[in-house]
């Protein structure tokens, strides 16, 4: 028997697990599909506070995960596959194992939206990616397409430029979510085209295996071509991870936790952390405060309940 599973191994969860272990609760971390959360899939993060020069993404979740290790936080590789909130002990069944704790800790994040087409689908993996970091050097002097008008648009954009011949933002509003600071060095980036007003109908290549272009639209003119792209990435935003709490975590309908106050959910003894909940700010600096407040809220509620 567990005191505390924590769900994720983000940036929320991994500040949770390091707060639970120093206060001796021994917590599990389940790690999730995506390991180390959307920190992991970034390149340099200089909006975290301690590190002037800034920061590589991986490293900096490798060093969390590490210093919660030095107090003696647990990690489980593995995804979790089914729950059952309505008893107690809740249990949590992972990889098909079932484990029993006095409180969890919800900080499974969000994943990445795709456009939803067929051929778009079909072709991740050869051609279609959700990732820059991970896959940009596939495209060394390559024709690269970037969809999206936020700051991971941006963020990916430039980062492609270090490898692509040419790299091409597509979005389908001529206004835009990035912050502007980000907004202005991709509009800067001479190798940044931008295609504004424009949404991708269908991504070419599921024949052969590979992208080899993409068919685009524009809304006000409603014209219609053909461009060759040979590294196409989605970067429209994330989906929370809360299939698995569906009918037990109160939710909204796009599916990020709804909170209680605090780290609280709908049941007492579970606690959310990070961008599962949090749709506004989506920082990896508010993610830990988040892991850091549910760790608080988790311990507060084992001790008023004698353990
Ligand atoms: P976002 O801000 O929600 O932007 C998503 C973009 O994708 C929007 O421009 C949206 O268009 C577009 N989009 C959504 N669905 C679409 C669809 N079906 N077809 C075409 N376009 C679609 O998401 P994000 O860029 O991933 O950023 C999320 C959060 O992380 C933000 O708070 C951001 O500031 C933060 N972030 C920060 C950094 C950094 O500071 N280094 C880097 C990355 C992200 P509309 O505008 O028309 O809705």
């Amino acid at each position: 028997m567990r005191n505390v599973v924590i769900i994720g191994s983000g940036c929320a969860g991994n500040t949770a697990a390091l707060y639970t272990a120093r206060a001796n609760l021994l917590p599990l971390v389940v790690s999730g599909k995506e390991a180390g959360g959307q920190l992991s899939l970034t390149t340099l993060v200089e909006n975290f506070p301690g590190f002037p020069e800034g920061i590589n993404g991986p490293d900096l979740v490798a060093n969390m995960r590490k210093q919660a290790e030095n107090f003696g936080a647990q990690y489980l590789d593995g995804e979790v596959l089914d729950t059952d909130f309505s008893v107690r002990p809740f249990r949590i069944n992972v990889e098909g194992e079932w484990i029993e704790t006095r409180t969890v800790i919800i900080a499974s994040g969000a994943s990445a939206r795709w456009l939803g087409l067929e051929s778009e689908q079909k072709l991740i993996g050869h051609g279609v990616s959700s990732c820059a970091t991970c896959d940009g050097f596939f495209y060394r002097n390559k024709s690269i397409m970037v969809v999206g008008g936020g700051d991971s648009a941006m963020e990916e954009a430039n980062f492609l430029t270090r490898f692509g011949r040419e790299v091409s933002l597509v979005h389908r509003r001529a206004e835009f979510r990035a912050s502007k600071i980000m907004l202005n060095r991709a509009q800067h980036n001479p190798k940044i085209k931008f295609l504004l007003n424009t949404v991708v109908e269908e991504v070419y290549g599921v024949a052969h295996q590979m992208v080899s272009g993409v068919r685009l639209r524009n809304l006000k003119t409603d014209a219609v071509w053909d461009q060759e792209v040979d590294g196409f990435f989605v970067a429209i935003g994330h989906i929370p991870n809360t299939k698995v709490f569906k009918g037990q975590i109160e939710t909204d309908p796009d599916g990020y936790i709804l909170s209680k106050g605090g780290a609280r959910t709908n049941i007492t003894g579970i606690f959310h952390a990070g961008d599962v909940q949090d749709r506004v700010y989506r920082q990896a600096i508010t993610a830990a405060g988040a892991g850091c407040m549910a760790a608080i809220e988790a311990e507060r509620y084992l001790e008023s309940e004698g353990h």
